[in-house]
């Protein structure tokens, strides 16, 4: 057993716990990132088709500046570029029967949804350039936290050697299902907050996405913005995820289909099904994709449990913090999950790790 020592510990190198560390830094606090993935971003994934440059979101993939102050500042703060998602065009819509219906405007979302050049992924990388190296421990799966009369020490596995880590404070930014199942509290909390976490979905961790990509955005040369809505499937919303100026041409969907039937279908055959989907819907060129990708959140032990495998019918209702006494000014709750307001977003991930910084920061 290895013992290191550190000030303020925080659970989840994702967009939540990067900028509560950036936030503690700028404060002038020591802080260590323990990410249970070998990489930083959680939910934010970005694959490359082509190497480096675009690449295509397999996670979040939007944000709205109008309704995400937050966020449109971070991107201004680390001068990141973004660009509007390509909308202009008609839209198709695809009916149980297989009817495909060209309705004459795309869908004009409202405020203005915009994308990340280099994809969120650019964010994450960001982030990480302005913490440094030395603040993640990425393969470091936090397993339990127990009060000590100074601080919280917590139980952290690398590649199965158990390693204890003493910190001032902690900072935890997994998702309330992942909390509640996977990390030992001494003293525990109450079976009534630990039901009520594990009652708390984990937005979007029950959806899947898959990326194809091409050497031209044909669809747009032939009038189309790329936007589907399909009640055939398997994908049921569909949208071009091209970079800014079209030369990386890709286009994206959510599958509708359940997490079970996604299981027994298998990646290869849902793969197929989605690409022969994309033939159906912008013809024969869209058949022999030149890369494809799929993500399947719900098969991913650091973002869905099993509660998740069920789809979501409506956004939940986020924002309980509240711990018991004992842990209060030990253990703050950050992660989208629990954030004060735009819950299950990337303002949602930042908006939670400015409350529990700010509590942090008062308490010390
Ligand atoms: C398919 C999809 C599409 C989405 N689209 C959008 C969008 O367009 N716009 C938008 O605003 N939002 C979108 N979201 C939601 C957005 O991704 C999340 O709000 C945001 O990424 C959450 O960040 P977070 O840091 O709170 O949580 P996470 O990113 O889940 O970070 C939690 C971190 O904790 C780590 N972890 C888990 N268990 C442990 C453990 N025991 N020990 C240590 N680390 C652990 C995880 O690996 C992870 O890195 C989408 C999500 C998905 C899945």
């Amino acid at each position: 057993m290895i013992v290191t020592e550190k000030p303020i510990l925080i659970l989840g190198a994702g967009l939540s716990g990067l900028y509560a560390a950036l936030q503690l830094r700028h404060a002038g606090r020591q802080v260590l990132l323990v990410e249970a993935r070998p990489r930083p971003g959680g939910r934010i994934l970005s694959e490359s088709p082509h190497g480096p440059g675009h690449s295509a979101d397999m996670g979040p993939g939007w944000y709205w500046p109008e309704m995400n102050p937050r966020m449109a500042a971070l991107v201004r703060q680390l001068g990141l570029a973004d660009y509007p998602q390509y909308e202009a065009g008609a839209r198709l819509r695809e009916d149980a029967d297989g009817t495909i219906q060209t309705l004459r405007h795309s869908w004009f979302a409202q405020p203005e949804s915009r994308r990340l050049v280099g994809g969120m992924q650019a964010l994450v990388a960001a982030l990480v350039a302005q913490l440094g190296p030395a603040v993640l421990q990425l393969d470091t799966r936090a397993s339990a936290l127990s009060l000590t009369p100074d601080g919280v020490e917590v139980e952290v596995s690398q590649r199965d050697t158990l390693h204890m880590i003493r910190a001032a404070a902690v900072i935890s930014t997994l998702p309330p299902r992942l909390l509640a199942n996977a990390v030992r509290m001494t003293p525990p909390v109450s079976s009534g907050l630990r039901q009520r976490w594990q009652e708390t979905p984990t937005w979007m961790a029950g959806q899947a996405k898959f990326v194809a990509a091409y050497d031209q955005p044909f669809w747009r040369t032939a009038g189309l913005s790329g936007d589907v809505s399909s009640q055939r499937g398997p994908m049921v919303e569909i949208h071009d995820a091209s970079n800014e100026a079209g030369t990386v041409a890709l286009l994206f969907g959510f599958i509708g289909v359940p997490a079970q039937i996604r299981q027994q279908l298998g990646e290869a055959g849902l793969q197929q099904r989605a690409i022969n989907q994309l033939a159906r819907l912008f013809g024969p060129e869209a058949q022999t994709p030149s890369w494809t990708a799929l993500k399947d959140w719900a098969q991913d032990p650091y973002t869905a449990t099993q509660q998740d495998q069920q789809p979501l019918h409506q956004h939940p209702y986020y924002g309980h913090t509240a711990l018991p006494e004992a842990w209060a000014g030990h253990l703050m709750l950050a992660g989208t999950e629990f954030a004060p307001d735009m819950g299950g977003y990337l303002e949602g991930a930042l908006a939670a790790a400015d409350a529990a910084v700010a509590t942090l920061l008062a308490g010390t």
